[in-house]
């Protein structure tokens, strides 16, 4: 696998800065805050990368916390689910905490800024409060509840808690700059009223912090020295270092942004992703084709793949689109090193050798470059299946497959030369015909006779039923044209074919991963029967990236 660079990226030497400036005795610390809304996917890969690889690399701390703070949309079957992925990729939390572990400190927060003067209720309707927040190019206007008293804040902020006042009515601003050039300045919501069950607080509040109040107080509360977000946060920093500066927490972290990685074909939201997961499109959140972690480890992805092509990624502070081919070259990499190789006929035709009788079993590699892995045995016999593609009635010149009147050589077995072929009354080739030559078993002393092409084959009597499920992206190539994801739905994104493969593949356990020679990676699922083996192409052998490079 290729190196992953060790120089530092901005961050990093953000990082290194902060420490040489502290001393000794500074422990950096960083968190991933997901919102337990959908399943991680992709992009989180980055943000994961970014705040476990500072804590690995400088022997700090990370904590995972959820983000839950918007009660509608959460649920602890998204919780569980973000724990899972992260402990697959192989990170390691110091902290499980959630964000509502912080109301209650988050209130009195709150009680604070408006006895320093800082925040006051407002009763504008949100209409209003968006009318009077102005544009880009020109400034607010000041709420005409601007200059309640801290007294007569208080008694209504508390009464907002109390549940005194229906959903909507009134918010807490806090009270910046409404003629700001940020408007993220001009007297920021932080809480509002909301009667929502909460999945894990129920009906305890009826009022909820806003992300911006919030989340600055969770990272000062937890010691986060750190705060690594997306660059759509950059904006919200100054609002970030207000509160940091303006209420009384224990310490004092840095926000900084990186950009979010993109994907050409890639659909990178979790709001869309439901969408496909609550419309059928595909079967659920660990659907192959999703990019989620949960359907990337599905289809057949290891941490390894997902976590260089983090790190070969870079961290960036401008936008890019990364191409879906690097990702798939990253696992395909990957997989090369660690896969065993297997044979497998995914759309057989029966292969009939006329002149063989008996039966035999031939040693086949486990692995083309690795001969320390060994060899072994498969049954050789009179019926085989080969891959339907493998053979043309009629071909041109530079086919160098089986033909009438051609020779191939089986891998690990004979050479075999094409004697004719059955068609069925649609005119498909239903059976081929052959004969072999009995001095050219490989390994075979005098075997070396050359033939052009070797197809992969298995045995018709010992083979085991098998179904794969071959994949493409489930967007189509239009990226960059601005058009909705609903428009851009690939309709050939799954074709299952129900072929054949080597008995020793019934017996492998879900989970393994296999290049079956000459079609690609692919995985076991959890599909998987006694009676019939499912597997997932994680991806093809060609790699279109690799060779795009040279
Ligand atoms: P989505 O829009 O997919 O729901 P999000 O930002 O709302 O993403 P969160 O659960 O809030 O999802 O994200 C947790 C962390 O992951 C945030 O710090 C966010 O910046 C980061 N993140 C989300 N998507 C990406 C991405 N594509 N690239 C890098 N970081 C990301
Ligand atoms: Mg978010």
């Amino acid at each position: 696998m290729t190196e992953i660079p060790e120089s530092s990226n901005f961050i990093e030497e953000k990082v290194e800065a902060d420490i040489a400036a502290h001393g000794p005795g500074y422990t950096v610390c960083t968190r991933f805050p997901p919102e337990p809304n959908g399943y991680l996917h992709i992009g989180h890969v980055r943000a994961l990368s970014i705040d476990f690889g500072i804590k690995e690399k400088y022997n700090g701390r990370c904590n995972l916390r959820m983000d839950d703070t918007n009660p509608a949309k959460e649920d602890m079957h998204y919780v569980q689910a973000i724990c899972r992925d992260v402990e697959w990729l192989g990170y390691k939390w110091d902290r499980l905490t959630f964000g509502s572990d912080y109301y209650d400190v988050t209130y009195q927060f709150a009680q604070e800024l408006i006895q320093k003067g800082l925040a006051y209720v407002c009763d504008l309707s949100p209409e209003q409060i968006k009318e009077y927040r102005g544009t880009l190019t020109t400034p607010g206007k000041n709420s005409p509840y601007r200059d309640r008293t801290p007294e007569e804040n208080l008694d209504l902020f508390r009464r907002m808690r109390a549940g005194e006042f229906p959903d909507g009515s009134r918010v807490l601003r806090a009270k910046i700059d409404m003629a700001s050039p940020n408007i993220n300045m001009r007297d920021p919501i932080i809480y509002r009223i909301l009667r929502a069950d909460h999945y894990r607080t129920g009906d305890k509040w009826c009022i909820y912090p806003m992300y911006d109040f919030a989340h600055p107080i969770q990272d000062a509360m937890e010691g986060v020295t750190h705060s690594l977000c997306s660059l759509e946060f950059e904006d919200h920093r100054p609002l970030y270092n207000w509160v940091i500066q303006n209420v009384s927490v224990p310490s004092r972290p840095e926000q900084t942004e990186f950009a979010r990685l993109n994907i050409t074909r890639t659909i990178m939201s979790k709001r869309y992703l439901k969408k496909l997961v609550e419309q059928g499109v595909v079967s659920g959140w660990d659907d192959p084709r999703m990019p989620t972690i949960a359907g990337l480890r599905r289809r057949g992805y290891t941490p390894e793949a997902l976590k260089n092509f983090c790190a070969r990624c870079g961290v960036a502070k401008v936008f890019s689109v990364i191409e879906a081919g690097f990702l798939e070259h990253c696992v395909r990499e990957d997989l090369n090193e660690k896969a065993l190789r297997r044979m497998a006929v995914i759309d057989p035709v029966r292969l009939v050798i006329t002149n063989y009788t008996g039966e035999q079993t031939v040693s086949v590699e486990n692995h083309n470059a690795k001969e320390e892995l060994g060899k072994r045995e498969v049954l050789f016999t009179k019926e085989l299946y080969i891959e339907r593609e493998d053979f043309m009635a009629d071909p041109p010149a530079k086919f160098f497959r089986l033909a009438p009147g051609r020779e191939v050589r089986l891998k690990g077995a004979y050479i075999i030369k094409c004697t004719g072929y059955d068609t069925d009354e649609q005119g498909n080739v239903s059976c081929v015909y052959a004969e072999y030559d009995p001095q050219s078993l490989s390994g075979m002393e005098g075997a070396n006779r050359k033939v052009k092409g070797t197809l992969h084959w298995v045995s018709a009597r010992a083979a085991v039923p098998a179904e794969f499920r071959l994949y493409d992206y489930l967007l189509d190539d239009r990226d960059g044209q601005d058009l909705d994801f609903s428009q851009r739905i690939n309709p050939d994104s799954l074709v299952v074919r129900q072929g054949w493969c080597e008995p020793a593949l019934a017996e492998a356990e879900v989970g393994d991963t296999f290049q079956f020679v000459r079609m690609g990676y692919f995985r076991k699922d959890e599909d998987s029967t006694p009676e019939k083996a499912v597997f997932n192409r994680v991806v093809g052998l060609k790699d279109s990236w690799a060779k795009a490079q040279r």
